[in-house]
C-alpha cells in the first residue's frame, strides 16, 4: 500500500490581477507575472487568491480546493 506524504506534489495557485481581475494563470506561489491587461505585476504577494490547486506527483488526477 502507497502511502502519501504531506508535501510530496506540486502545489499551484490561480494567480488573478489584484487591479483588473483578470484571471493570468495557474502557477507556484513562488512565481510572479505580469497582467497582459493593464500592466499590473502579480506576484504571491499581491495576488487575488481565488483557488488552490494541489498536484499529486503520482497521479495524474487534478486536486481543486475552491
Ligand atoms: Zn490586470
Amino acid at each position: 500500500m502507497k502511502k502519501k506524504k504531506f508535501g510530496s506534489g506540486l502545489l499551484q495557485v490561480e494567480f488573478v490581477c489584484p487591479k483588473c481581475g483578470k484571471k493570468l494563470a495557474w502557477a507556484l506561489p513562488t512565481s510572479e507575472m505580469n497582467c497582459p491587461k493593464c500592466g499590473t505585476w502579480v506576484t504571491s504577494r499581491n495576488r487575488k487568491v481565488e483557488n488552490t490547486l494541489y498536484l499529486p506527483l503520482d497521479s495524474d488526477q487534478m486536486v481543486l480546493f475552491a
